[in-house]
């Protein structure tokens, strides 16, 4: 098949700016990773440019190797026991109003990572009192105590994406599984949370596959979801089988907001963390 050609649509900005310097300074100072950097996302410019990063905790070397993502998979080093702290201070330098945390999978670990995600999330608490928080985690292979730890430290918002349909998840996320994840969803919308998940598409999927994944999520009670256009980050990684149009986004909008969702971000360059600052408060998107 021939590689379909690069739309206009999802060319972007050029990172440059005051701020843009001022949040890789940051980074930089306080040893920190980003899944900004790490995932080569197109948004840098829009987000860096306005002082806003995700952060990426417990390492920058992954023990799964989805077939997608840009992160290096390999032994991870040892657990840095000031990161918690680190983070929340860059929080606070960088002033903002909400922040995102993701972190590789530590599937290594006991705890699979779950006791530094709770005491970044008390630090950064404890540091930024009026910051809301977003952290979008990883599945703990459906450890319902890792879980639970994440629950206990009560970010605004969990996200943890199922990135594709079903029928796709072996080849996309090969360590991982749909139904685990729904299932880690529904449990941590059963503690309370507000809950939210993502979608790529472009990996070969179907639009009534992508219909029933939001089905499936809806079911689980999820509050926002968000669809986004996959882009492939080096040769070695999954082929773009489809650049989905616009228009096809702004359908698949509605036909979230039909399903129940209370947030749907829909848009060829929308990422898990795009606008999540929005993503917070209930009925925004409405
Ligand atoms: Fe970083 Fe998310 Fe913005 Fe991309 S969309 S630059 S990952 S904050
Ligand atoms: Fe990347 Fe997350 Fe998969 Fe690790 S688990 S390879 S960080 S998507």
């Amino acid at each position: 098949m021939d590689k379909p050609k690069k739309p206009d649509w999802l060319r972007v900005k050029l990172p440059v700016g005051e701020s843009y310097k001022h949040v890789r300074g940051l980074v930089e100072t306080h040893k920190l990773h980003t899944i900004c950097e790490s995932g080569n996302c197109p948004n840098m410019g829009e987000c860096w440019g306005a002082g806003t990063a995700t952060f990426m905790i417990l390492g920058n070397v992954c023990t799964r190797s989805c077939g997608f993502c840009a992160v290096a998979t390999g032994r991870p080093d040892a657990v840095d026991w000031d990161e918690p702290q680190r983070v929340a201070e860059a929080i606070h330098l960088m002033k903002v109003k909400h922040a995102v945390i993701t972190s590789v999978d530590r599937d290594e670990l006991k705890d699979g990572g779950s006791v530094i995600w709770y005491n970044t999330i008390r630090a950064v608490k404890a540091l930024n009192p009026d910051t809301s928080l977003e952290t979008l985690i990883p599945d703990f292979k459906g450890d319902k105590d890792n879980i639970q730890r994440v629950i206990d430290a009560a970010p605004e918002v969990v996200s943890h994406n199922i990135e594709t349909v079903e029928r796709l998840t072996r080849s996309v996320r090969i360590q991982a599984k749909y139904w685990r994840s729904m299932d880690v969803l529904r449990t941590l919308k059963t503690g309370g949370m507000r809950t939210k998940s993502g979608i790529m598409l472009g990996l070969g999927e179907t639009k009534e596959e992508v219909l029933q994944t939001m089905r499936d999520l809806a079911d689980c009670g999820l509050d926002v979801i968000t669809l986004g256009q996959y882009l492939q980050p080096t040769q070695r990684h999954l082929a773009v089988q489809r650049f989905v149009h616009p228009d096809e986004f702004a359908e698949l909008r509605e036909r979230g907001y039909d399903m129940g969702f209370d947030y749907v971000e829909s848009g060829p360059l929308v990422r898990s963390s795009y606008h999540s600052e929005k993503h917070v408060i209930p009925g925004y998107g409405r």
